[in-house]
């Protein structure tokens, strides 16, 4: 048995699979595949159509909110935020991981040829990102404040402001990249501006972006480019060009799976079961460890721990890889192992890993 624990792209549904399957060559009755059919057609409209209601539903996205399926990854966001909502403003930068450090790099750089200023309100880089920043929102100018910018989810280090520890920053917009755990915690749309996500880890497959964003945040300049303008992208129904037609598809199907498996509320239940599991070995145990320093903030989506030395962690992955547990080496940057476990990841293989864990620990102890 094949076990997945892949940071992204990931695991999917096997039913999504299965359905894809299915209809690979024959797209309801058309007589083609869905990657074949024009996306001005009739029934991709419909495809689209009710992939977006099907996560305005799951998600409770407010009626003025967009939501837009774009390209080029959760990284593209890390400069259209800035080029759509900072100008002639402060941009803040909440910084507890690789990606929001990445997100506020972009930010500074475009600050020098664009007018706004691009603020870190703090990194815990110098500790490894081994605990998240506490957020000082008393230095934020609310009067010139674009946004905050949050990670919700740091999916190489394996931590997480869940929705009770939001920062409160009034009218000021809070930004998320919610790409490791949108769909697998539930959070309130309503305390963001925007959110944004790369598809390939709760959404489906690389190559679709999902960005939701309040109304009124809609640029009003005519200056930027098309491609760039979250304004003209939602006038365009998410269609000013080409979209990813077959990631769209595939994305629509697993909202489909995620309503049939109860909701977001539910999978997040089950995601947080699958952690304990994980994190509750590596308590009891001193082999095993948590490079996150509060308990309070670790990932149900990505469990990150070490064995005492480099070289058994080396072991670990080798002879995991041969049982079937693929892609657990943490991140190159990190180190250690990284169970990835998002929604579609099966609590079977959990328990296989807790298996595998204690026989890992006594024959190496
Ligand atoms: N943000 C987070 C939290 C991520 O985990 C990732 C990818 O792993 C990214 C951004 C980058 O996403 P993409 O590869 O879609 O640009």
């Amino acid at each position: 048995m094949i076990y997945n624990f892949g940071a992204g792209p990931s695991v999917l549904p096997k039913e999504v699979l299965k359905k894809v399957q299915e209809e690979l060559l024959d797209f309801e009755k058309s007589g083609m595949s869905v990657m074949e059919i024009s996306h001005r057609s009739k029934s991709f409209q419909e495809v689209i159509d009710e992939a977006q209601n099907n996560l305005r539903d799951l998600m409770s996205i407010p009626q003025n909110y967009k939501i837009l399926f774009l390209q080029g990854g959760a990284s593209t966001q890390f400069s259209m935020i800035p080029m759509n909502l900072a100008l002639g403003k402060k941009a803040y930068y909440a910084i507890s991981g690789a990606f929001g450090k990445k997100a506020y790099d972009e930010a500074v750089k475009l600050s020098q040829t664009l007018d706004f200023e691009a603020i870190s309100l703090g990194s815990t880089q110098s500790e490894y990102y081994n605990h998240l920043l506490k957020i000082d929102t008393s230095k934020v100018d609310e009067k010139m404040a674009a946004y905050l910018h949050i990670t919700t989810n740091n999916t190489i280090e394996g931590t997480t402001i869940f929705p009770e520890n939001l920062p409160e920053v009034n009218s000021v917009p809070l930004i998320a990249d919610m790409s490791s755990n949108i769909l697998a915690v539930d959070y309130d749309v309503s305390k963001f501006g925007l959110i944004y996500a790369g598809a390939q880890k709760n959404l489906g497959i690389a190559g679709l972006t999902i960005v939701i964003i309040r109304e009124d945040l809609l640029n009003q300049k005519e200056s930027l480019s098309s491609m760039m303008d979250y304004r003209i992208l939602a006038q365009n129904g998410s269609m000013y060009n080409t979209p990813p037609t077959f990631a769209i598809y595939l994305a629509g199907l697993v909202f489909k799976w995620v309503k049939e498996q109860g909701g977001v509320k539910k999978l997040e239940a089950i995601n947080h079961q699958k952690a304990r599991m994980l994190y509750d070995l590596i308590d009891q145990s001193d082999f095993y460890q948590s490079p996150v320093l509060n308990k309070v903030e670790r990932s149900i989506c990505n469990v990150v721990f070490t064995s005492p030395s480099k070289e058994l962690d080396a072991l670990f992955v080798q002879k995991a890889e041969e049982k079937g547990f693929k892609s657990i080496k943490g991140h190159r940057s990190v180190g250690g192992m990284r169970a990835s476990i998002y929604n579609a990841f099966p609590i079977e293989g959990v328990l296989e890993l807790v298996k595998f864990m204690k026989k890992f620990e006594e024959e190496n102890k």
